[in-house]
């Protein structure tokens, strides 16, 4: 199954075939191509039986009910989506013949698309560089920014505060950095990599963000519109281990029609995720009703 219908800004739902041919409102909410494109990046990619490292890397139950039922998108949240796949368009051009771009490659767990690999910086190392378009947000808790209160020499000399020190904000860079399903994700393409016989010796991560020109993306210490940043490899014992458990407990739900339990914290972003940004929040939140116990009626 996939996604079948768009929601318009009434918040009518149409089938996404009958939108491109026709819209019934008086105009259309966004330009026709743009739709068209956006039914292309949400068209089931057919994959045959693997699952994608994408995929395997998001929540069981959401990608049960991606699997299982025909659901609804608003095109309005998935434009953001449409400015990753524009960059990959513009960046999987390369006239270096040691570079090689958008390649895919597979192993026994999963399917992945390697954006570039090979001497992309200019250093002699094969390099796997993925490309990532996100939030000044992100941006920052993935570089490990933080800010730290620093004395600066001086104190109260009246006030409430009298006698005490003076403190300052610093921005510091050497924060623990909050990239774990990107450094999972990257991982997991240099292992099929690997496996395929191209020696991987560096991973990063080509990070554009959307809003850096916006004040606030400033009071997070973000400034350019690229970020490269540099990924840790991860053990391959890990990832077999990680993949393999995912790609079972996926591989059970659908063949035994269960429908897998919530979304764990980090897969649902504590839950941020679930009615903003799941595609299927509609159907999840419908299971979880159905679930409830019905209560009885009092006994006088
Ligand atoms: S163009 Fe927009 S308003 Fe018109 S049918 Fe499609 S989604 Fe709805
Ligand atoms: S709504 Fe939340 S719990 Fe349900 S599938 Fe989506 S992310 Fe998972």
């Amino acid at each position: 199954m996939t996604a079948t219908q768009f929601i318009c800004p009434n918040h009518d739902k149409i089938l996404i075939s009958q939108c491109l041919s026709n819209c019934p409102h008086c105009i259309r909410c966004m330009a026709k191509p743009t739709l068209e494109t956006l039914a292309k990046s949400v068209a089931d990619r057919k994959l045959g039986k693997k699952y994608s490292v994408t995929e395997l890397i998001s929540g069981t139950r959401e990608q049960y009910l991606k699997k299982t039922t025909d659901y609804a998108i608003d095109p309005q949240d998935h434009i953001f989506a449409m400015h990753g796949s524009a960059v990959h368009s513009i960046c999987e051009h390369s006239t270096s013949s040691n570079v090689i771009t958008e390649l895919r490659l597979d192993n026994d767990i999963y399917t992945g698309q390697i954006d570039s690999y090979g001497d992309v910086l200019g250093n002699g190392r094969k390099i796997l560089l993925d490309y990532k378009v996100t939030s000044s947000y992100k941006a920052m808790i993935a570089l490990g920014y933080y800010r730290e209160d620093l004395p600066t020499g001086e104190v109260y000399k009246t006030g409430l505060k009298k006698g005490q020190p003076k403190m300052k904000k610093v921005w510091r860079t050497d924060g623990v950095k909050k990239l774990f399903e990107w450094a999972i994700q990257v991982n997991a393409y240099r292992l099929l990599l690997e496996e395929h016989n191209f020696p991987v010796d560096d991973m990063y991560i080509q990070v554009y963000v959307r809003d850096y020109s916006l004040r606030m993306a400033s009071e997070r210490n973000i400034d350019k519109p690229m970020y490269l940043l540099h990924i840790n490899r991860i053990s391959d014992q890990w990832l077999y281990r990680y993949f393999t458990a995912k790609k079972a407990l996926l591989d059970t739900a659908l063949s035994s029609g269960t429908v897998p339990g919530f979304c764990s914290a980090r897969e649902s972003w504590s839950g941020r995720k679930c009615a903003d940004y799941c595609d299927v929040y509609e159907e999840c939140r419908k299971l979880y009703e159905a679930a409830q116990p019905v209560a009885k009626p009092k006994v006088a």
